[in-house]
C-alpha cells in the first residue's frame, strides 16, 4: 500500500493522490498535501506537520503523546522530509 510521502496517510484510492500541474497522478503524495502540482503548505515544516497530524490521530484513540511519538518515528523516513 502506497502512502503520502509528506504526511504518511494511506492512498488506498485513486482520488486519494495528489495531482500533478498537467492534472496527472502524482504517486508520492495525497490530495492533501498536494492538490494542485504544489504542496498546499509549502513552507510547512516537519514539526507543524507533526502538530497537525495530532488530533487526527487522537480521534482515532490515541493519546497525545503517543501520537507525537508515532508521529515524530513514522513521517521522519518520508521522502519530503529527507
Ligand atoms: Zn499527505
Amino acid at each position: 500500500m502506497k502512502i503520502c510521502q509528506s504526511c504518511g496517510m494511506p492512498m488506498n484510492s485513486e482520488e486519494m493522490f495528489g495531482k500533478n500541474t498537467d492534472g496527472t497522478q502524482n504517486e508520492d503524495f495525497c490530495t492533501y498535501c498536494y492538490p494542485e502540482g504544489r504542496f498546499n503548505n509549502p513552507n510547512e515544516t516537519f514539526e507543524e506537520m507533526v502538530e497537525s497530524c495530532v488530533p487526527f490521530m487522537m480521534k482515532e484513540g490515541y493519546t497525545e503523546k503517543e501520537a507525537r511519538d508515532y508521529l515524530n518515528n513514522n513521517l521522519k523516513g518520508l521522502k519530503r522530509w529527507q
